[in-house]
């Protein structure tokens, strides 16, 4: 496959035009450019099509060529839980076109209490299938994309591919590994959300949000030390291998479900959404790359960081890299 792209406008307001050509002559117009660094610029060249009722009010904030943006947007979700669910619960009132819910968990009853979508008679289904059913409901036109499966599950994370952007709502280190690697591998920027509820002797003593913005250009979890290695190599293992070799003190323990409640998830889905919105129209200053949020100072903080040398994500040659074997350069477990 050649191709050629010509970039002309202005870097305010910059226009293109290109095509793609196959060995054997058969010729592809470019319609979508997506460039991705601080910023996550979509341009198009297809029409704007006019805004539905339903977006008035959010169209005289982001305008109609904005909603159009936010319509033609793939968005991923790795992980359906609190943060997962009512980042997803944003998007589709947003009216953003297409998602890809990634998650390998069933409904709980503890599911009800933080979950969006779901409802006591619920339990045993899976989550993805409950979002699918809520973006019915909704009926603004969102496609969605179930996938019950583990991220780090090679044939899983394909799926993500396509992708404009992707939200790690994922537990695991395990799962921070993958996409860690899948936002400089797909040029696909990844935003990534924790949040930890501190106690110690039945007292909160801390309840700490985290949104990370993972794009090339910028360092990755890793240089951040927000990978535990360790952990996410004993979150590999087989359950009982896990607990006998924690036994000999050669991995850290299986801990219990961390605290969760429902307005501090729904607080951080609503920063990693801004953070997107963010990205895509450039409302406020994208230099920081991460946000902090303590709640209990109510004090919200930013920052940038360099990557480490020798990095992946400070390598130009690793960027981009999607289509060689194996996939995001990762040893996947068969
Ligand atoms: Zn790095």
């Amino acid at each position: 496959m050649f191709g050629s792209l010509v970039i002309a406008g202005s870097k305010a307001s910059p226009e293109f035009a290109g095509r793609l050509e196959s060995p054997n002559a058969d010729e592809y117009k470019i319609d979508v450019v997506r460039v991705v660094g601080d910023r996550l610029l979509i341009l198009r060249n297809d029409d704007i099509a006019e805004a539905t009722p339903q977006f008035d009010r959010q169209v005289r904030a982001l305008g109609i060529e904005g909603q159009s943006t936010i319509r033609n947007l793939r968005v991923g979700i790795v992980g359906a839980g609190g943060t997962g669910s009512a980042i997803v619960e944003q998007l589709i009132r947003l009216g953003v076109g297409n998602l890809v819910i990634v998650d390998d968990d069933l409904v709980t009853p503890a599911t009800i209490a933080r979950g969006y979508g779901s409802r006591r008679d619920d339990i045993g289904k899976t989550k993805v299938e409950l979002l699918a059913r809520l973006a019915g409901q909704v009926n603004i036109d969102t496609q969605v994309d179930s996938v019950f499966g583990n991220i780090q599950n090679e044939m899983v994370a394909l799926r993500l591919r396509h992708c404009d952007v992707i939200f790690c709502c994922a537990d695991s280190h395990g799962a921070r590994i993958v996409l860690n690697r899948m936002a400089y591998t797909l040029l696909c920027p990844v935003i990534d959300v924790a949040i930890l509820i501190s106690s110690s002797d039945k007292k909160v003593t801390g309840i700490d949000g985290r949104v990370t913005w993972l794009a090339p250009g910028t360092s990755c979890l890793l240089c951040r030390n927000r990978i535990d290695a360790v952990l996410a190599n004993a979150e590999s293992l087989d359950p009982l291998e896990r607990r006998r070799l924690a036994g000999q003190g050669y991995v850290p323990e299986i801990e219990d479900p961390q605290p969760s409640v429902v307005p501090y998830t729904t607080l951080m889905a609503s920063f990693a959404v801004t953070e997107l919105l963010n990205r895509l129209f450039g409302f406020s200053s994208v230099e920081p790359t991460e946000v902090i949020v303590r709640l209990l100072d109510r004090h919200i903080s930013v920052n940038r960081v360099p990557a480490r040398v020798g990095c992946f994500c400070d390598d130009r040659a690793f960027l981009g890299r999607a289509k060689e074997a194996p996939f995001l350069g990762i040893a996947w477990v068969k």
